[in-house]
Parts: C-alpha cells; structure tokens; sequence
C-alpha cells in the first residue's frame, strides 16, 4: 500500500458558520500557515461566503468548496444551488452526503448518489461522506454500512472519475462530539472503504482514491491519525475555524 499514488487532501468544513467578511479574514491567516502544503488544501465554506472565498484564496494554492449541492442543474428548486452554478463561480469542491444532513435535512443514500453523479457532471470534486451511527457500531454492522453507503453513492461513477472522488470516512459518533475514533479504528474502516472500493473498480484504481478521516480531527490526534497507511487525509469541522490548529493538521500530512 503506498501513498504517495494519491494526494492527501485536508479540507476544512465550515458548517453554517462564518460571514463573507469573517470568511475573508480566516483565510487570510490560514494562507500563509499552508503555504507549503504536502497535501490538497480545502475550505468549505456557506454557499454565502463562497464569493468571499474565492477572491481570498486568489494566488495561494487553497481550493474552495461548498457543503451541499441540488442534483437537478436548474428548475423550481426553492432555496437550492446546483452543482453547474458551484462550479461557474470558480468552486472545485464539494461535500455530499454530510452525516448533518443525512440526520437533519433528509440526505438519503439515493439523494447522495444523485449529487455525486450531478457534481461530477459538473465538473467538481466530490468528498463523500459516509460512516456510521454509534448504535451501527455497537451493532458490529460497521463494515458492511461503509460498504454500501460507497457503493450506492458510486453507482454510475467510471473508473475515470475516481480522480474526483474522495471519500470522508466519519463516524457518526465522533463528529463535533470531541470523540475521535482511534486511529485503529480508523485505519480498520478506511481499509475496509478501500476494499469495497477494489471490489468495484480494482486494487490498483481503488489505491488511487484519497480517503479522509472526519470526526474531532485537531491539532493533537493528526498525526497518530494521518501516519496510518489508509487514512489520507481529514474533513476538519471544529478545528477547521482555528487557523493554527487547521494548519498543524495541513502539516500532519508531510510524509
Ligand atoms: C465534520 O463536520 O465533518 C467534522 C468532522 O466535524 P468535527 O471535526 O467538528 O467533528
């Protein structure tokens, strides 16, 4: 297993939080504590704060993303923005599947899938999030819930995509809870991802694909985290609106 065949990707995850004028703020000081960066760096921000994002990161290599995106291109979708407006403004990224909407906002395994396949249509990066509930894992249903979240969320993505496909293996029970998973148990279940990620597309394409852990990530438990050979990378909430503690994870990734 070598990781050096697929780049780490660090991507902050903003929630609803931040204004236009904070967002620039943050990025200002993060920029500078990146600068030289092993890995893919990442804000994604409220679609809001997009525009403020964009124009902060300008001439630093920070990419920005958003947290959602509608599966139709356009139409009467209320209070929605699609995948092709995402990506007109300039945005690379986006986050499907977030374990928040799926609990507050009726994110489905289907709705996830449709997103994916519209984002990538569009042209973006996808983080899909997947992972289980604590109750799941009490269950030892684990492995099997990981596998078939990725499964039906990658139905219809081609081998020649996986490039824009990275996938955020989150607890459920970890996240914002200050609860990490250990980085055994993380390492288990990213493992277990790429497995399920062989089985569809191959050994050597599913080692190709970057694979986040998200849950309570911080400046102290990266680097256990980061140095485990199937973790890649990290979808940071918390820690992500600190800008020394985003970038001592940014730095956890030099290998
Ligand atoms: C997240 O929102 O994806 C996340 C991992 O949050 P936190 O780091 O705060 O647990």
């Amino acid at each position: 297993m070598n990781k050096a065949l697929r780049p780490a990707v660090i991507a902050g995850n903003w929630k609803m939080n931040k204004t236009p004028e904070e967002t620039g703020a943050l990025i200002k000081e993060i920029a500078p504590l990146t600068e030289n960066a092993a890995c893919e760096v990442v804000v994604c921000v409220p679609f809001v704060d997009l525009h403020a994002a964009l124009t902060a990161t300008g001439g630093t290599s920070i990419k920005v993303g958003a947290q959602n995106c509608h599966f139709e291109a356009s139409g009467a979708f209320t209070g929605e923005i699609s995948a092709p407006m995402l990506k007109s403004i300039g945005v690379e990224y986006v986050i499907i599947g977030h374990s928040e909407r799926r609990a507050y906002f009726g994110e489905t395994d289907i709705t996830v899938q449709k997103r994916t396949r519209a984002a990538l249509d569009a042209g973006l990066t996808v983080i899909v999030c997947v992972g289980e509930t604590l109750e799941q894992r009490e269950q030892g249903i684990t492995r099997e819930l990981c596998a078939l979240q990725s499964k039906i969320a990658l139905q219809g993505v081609k081998s020649d995509e996986l490039g824009r496909i990275v996938i955020a293996y989150e607890p459920v029970w970890a996240i914002g809870t200050g609860r990490t998973a250990t980085a055994d148990q993380a390492e288990e279940v990213c493992g277990w991802i790429r497995d399920t990620l062989a089985e569809l597309y191959g050994r050597e394409s599913a080692d190709g694909v970057s694979i986040q852990y998200g849950g309570s990530m911080n400046a102290a438990n990266a680097y256990e985290l980061l140095s485990k050979p199937n973790v890649d990378g990290g979808l940071i909430g918390g820690a992500s609106l600190k800008a020394k503690d985003f970038a001592e994870i940014v730095k956890a990734t030099n290998r």
